[in-house]
């Protein structure tokens, strides 16, 4: 009773107009982000998350308890947990489900291939089974990936290009998400939207991608692993700052449509759509360490490898003219600005003051 309590109050709208939304995976980087925002324009959020440990489960602690400051409450689950999800549809008739829960990384693939089935294929199946029976049938809107363009070599990537070469598990996952959706769609009238983010990141961000891990070893002195191409040529990725994604996912929640069937039957077509939320602008990785060696003044140590192909691509670029048509997706972070945030966020997180551990 006291849990139901809370995920109401959590669920409560302040807005005439207000959304209900079920955010998977809000003790997540993005689901954090995109909780706040939700919250703070006045939508009702709840999140749902399993605090796995596939990187320091403390930061998700640390990301719930600013979520607390603002009435969002976290639900401790799995998506696997068909009856736990059907018991939040029975407390909440959520309009949208921001569906963020999920195995990131795709080099850890190689290490626990399992952990990806079980979250990013079992998982999608059970929430959208839930999803499917709930009435009324919430707008489902998802984070596919950029992976998915996989060794696809036509630059910009635009949503209609090739996705039949994925390089990682991680990636192979995440196309097979967008097919498992447009299955749903299909057949039971659930309005789908996939998003294929491109490497986000900023405050409270993930600490096993390189931004974050480098930033760690430039300011404890140790080397950092520079991964390079076939030919010395560089790796490069359309950074993409995390506020310009959140707008991306409120956009495109705002424009999603309805679900048109009702407790699993179809009534008429629903949408289904997919969209690159990036930044259109690349940049190499050396490029990017020398942006983090001049905020943080300190030179790194690097130890250039050749890319091992473990899963990794040489470079991703978006075209996001889709995303920019249907809902205005414009980005506005230079990766120089937003990594000066990022970096500002970190040194206080972490207890740094004037560039010495507190
Ligand atoms: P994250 O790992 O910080 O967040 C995912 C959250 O989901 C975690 O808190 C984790 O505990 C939770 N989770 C995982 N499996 C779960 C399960 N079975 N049940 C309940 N909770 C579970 O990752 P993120 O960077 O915030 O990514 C959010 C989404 O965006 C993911 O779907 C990811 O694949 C996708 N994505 C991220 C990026 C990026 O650069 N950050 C790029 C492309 C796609």
């Amino acid at each position: 009773i006291q849990w139901e309590r809370q995920v109401r109050s959590s669920a409560e709208l302040r807005r005439p107009n207000g959304v209900s939304v079920l955010v998977t995976g809000a003790a997540g980087f993005v689901g954090t982000h995109v909780s706040l925002a939700l919250k703070k324009r006045g939508d009702g959020v709840v999140g749902l998350d399993n605090f796995n440990n596939y990187y320091d489960p403390l930061l998700k602690r640390d990301r719930v308890k600013l979520l607390d400051s603002y009435n969002i409450f976290v639900v401790e689950g799995d998506l696997n947990d068909q009856r736990l999800l059907e018991k939040l549809f029975d407390v909440v008739a959520f309009t949208h489900v921001m569906h963020l829960a999920a195995q990131a990384g795709v080099r850890y693939a190689m290490e626990n291939p399992m952990s990806y089935i079980h979250s990013n294929i079992a998982g999608l199946v059970t929430l959208l089974e839930t999803c499917k029976n709930a009435d009324p049938q919430p707008s489902i809107i998802w984070a596919s990936s950029s992976s998915v363009y996989g060794l696809n070599e036509k630059v910009p990537f635009s949503e209609s290009d090739r996705t039949d070469q994925p390089a990682s598990l991680y990636a192979a996952t995440k196309k097979a998400g967008e097919e498992i959706t447009h299955t749903y769609n299909h057949i039971y009238g659930l309005s789908m939207t996939g998003l294929r983010f491109f490497t986000v990141y900023g405050p409270w961000g993930r600490p096993d991608m390189a931004y974050f891990s480098f930033t760690k070893n430039i300011l404890q002195g140790k080397p950092i692993t520079v991964y390079r191409g076939k030919d010395r040529v560089d790796l490069a990725r359309d950074f993409t700052y995390i506020d310009d994604i959140v707008k991306g996912c409120l956009g495109s929640l705002d424009t999603s449509g309805k679900s048109t069937g009702s407790g699993g039957k179809k009534r008429g077509p629903a949408p289904y759509r997919i969209f690159n939320l990036g930044n259109t602008a690349p940049v190499s990785v050396p490029m990017m360490v020398n942006i983090l060696e001049r905020q943080l003044k300190v030179k790194a140590k690097k130890n250039w490898v050749e890319m091992p192909g473990n899963g990794d691509v040489p470079f991703t670029h978006a075209n996001i003219s889709s995303a920019r048509k249907e809902f205005g997706y414009k980005p506005t972070t230079d990766l120089q600005t937003g990594l000066r945030k990022f970096v500002r966020w970190y040194l206080s997180y972490y207890g740094y003051h004037q560039g010495k551990a507190l």
